[in-house]
């Protein structure tokens, strides 16, 4: 059984640009499109910017090096690094606190930061540089006129509203928008993983004793599967995220299981001071792209790469990113960004975390400006003319040669890209 339902929906306003999701994605696909000088209006339906790497408590940026001393990525993540650093506490190896080392190291490129600070710095950025951000709003519905997308309809404490766009990033996280778009989308599956941050006694006088508020922290779980799935649950679905029911078993499950890990302990002990806010899934929805990522395509060059990253978890282990990840042909105005773009099997786990998200973030919001200036489709832009934008933006589009190790240990994963 279904319902009609039709209502007159104000225009609440009309911009160049609309981003869907404030993540570390859609603050870079915001950011991008301002500093190209067009209107921007970044939609949140959370209360405050950075998604999962904030709210969603993963406040850890993966190493952005080749795991040799060589630095790949660079551009916004590199001033989202540093910006995440400049007021709060950080776990910075010595070797890269001043920039790239002189010597090789082993040493990775990595941080630890505030996820609140971090939450505020993105918001003061994006503020004073001319973003609109409206907080507290869930972008509901896109509203299609054939294939081309004139704009959304939210909702928030005034009701429906609509706002216009010429260009719209999906930094949902979860392709909301572009599904119900009609945008191809592929699901991902998710592991038993539910992460909350406290203190106890021991980890206080940690901090007391280095004078380090870093380690004051420390994690409490509901389910603790790793990345790779061990400790999930033997016989238990995987998550998909995508619909109410699978986001609300997965919180009612986690927090009942975080609670009965605690019981037992000394009370007076240690605290429990925030949960996350979202639901920690890695791989939800993602757009099914003109191009798909695959993990043997480690080590290859695209003609319209966006920037080159490295893998995470594997020293040596390069990529570049093709733009036609991000969008899919005959979609006029719509683009993706961060954990949605398009990657298969472990090559979606590369793209997917921190840096390269916010990577593919700053691309979008320079396509969707160039696409305005050229007045063309996002899925026509001139691709070399947005990589020269991110090239002077400090982006490296091609890894060099010299950095290829045919070598390089393959970890967990297979060769065809599953763990
Ligand atoms: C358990 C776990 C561990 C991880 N560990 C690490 C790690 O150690 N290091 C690392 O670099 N990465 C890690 N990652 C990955 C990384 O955190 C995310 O992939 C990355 O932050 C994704 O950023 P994003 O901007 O693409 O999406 P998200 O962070 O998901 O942001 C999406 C934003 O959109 C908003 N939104 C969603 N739907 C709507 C809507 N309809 N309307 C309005 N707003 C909406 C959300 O509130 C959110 O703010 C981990 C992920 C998980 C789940």
């Amino acid at each position: 059984m279904a319902i009609l339902f039709q209502k007159e929906v104000p225009e609440k306003g009309s911009y160049d640009i609309v981003v869907a999701g404030g993540g570390v994605a859609g603050a870079a696909a915001a950011l991008a499109g301002a500093r190209a000088g067009k209107t921007v209006l970044l939609l949140e339906k959370s209360t405050m910017l950075g998604g999962l790497a904030t709210l969603g408590l993963i406040n850890y940026f993966v190493p952005m090096c080749n795991g040799r001393g060589v630095q790949i990525i660079k551009g916004m993540a590199e001033e989202f690094l540093r910006l995440s650093i400049k007021n709060g506490y950080d776990t910075l190896p010595e070797e890269w606190r001043d920039g790239e080392p002189t010597e090789p190291t082993n040493v990775r490129y990595v941080t630890k930061y505030s996820a609140t600070i971090f939450a505020l710095e993105l918001l003061n950025l994006l503020h004073n540089e001319g973003v609109d951000v409206l907080f507290d709003t869930v972008v509901a519905e896109p509203v299609m006129d054939g294939a081309a997308c004139k704009g959304v309809i939210c909702e928030n404490k005034s009701g429906l509203e609509f706002y216009a766009a010429k260009m719209l990033v999906d930094a949902t996280g979860d392709a909301d928008l572009l599904y119900r778009a009609g945008v191809p989308t592929v699901q991902g599956r998710n592991f038993h993983t539910y992460v909350a941050h406290g203190a106890n006694l021991q980890s206080c006088k940690l901090a007391v004793d280095t004078e380090n508020i870093a380690k004051l922290y420390v994690q409490y779980s509901g389910g603790g599967a790793s990345l790779y799935g061990d400790r999930h649950p033997e016989g238990m679905a995987y998550y998909t995220g995508t619909s109410s029911e699978d986001v609300n078993t997965y919180f009612v499950r986690n927090q009942i299981e975080c609670l009965q890990k605690i019981e037992g302990d000394e009370r007076t002990s240690r605290d429990i001071t925030v949960l996350p806010g979202m639901a920690q899934f890695r791989t939800t929805r993602r757009i099914d792209g003109d191009y798909t990522l695959k993990n043997s395509d480690m080590f290859r060059h695209f003609d319209d790469s966006i920037a080159a990253v490295n893998d995470f978890d594997r020293r040596d282990f390069l990529y570049e990113v093709p733009y036609r990840t991000m969008i899919k042909s005959g979609y006029p105005n719509l683009i993706t960004a961060g954990r949605t773009v398009a990657g298969e099997e472990y090559a979606w786990d590369i793209l997917r975390v921190i840096p390269p998200a916010i990577l593919t973030g700053q691309a979008a919001g320079n396509a969707a400006a160039l696409a305005i200036d050229e007045g063309c489709g996002i899925d026509a832009v001139p691709v070399a003319k947005l990589q020269k934008i991110l090239a002077d933006q400090n982006v490296m589009i091609h890894f060099d040669d010299a950095l290829i190790n045919w070598d390089a240990d393959p970890g967990r994963v297979d060769d065809n890209g599953h763990f």
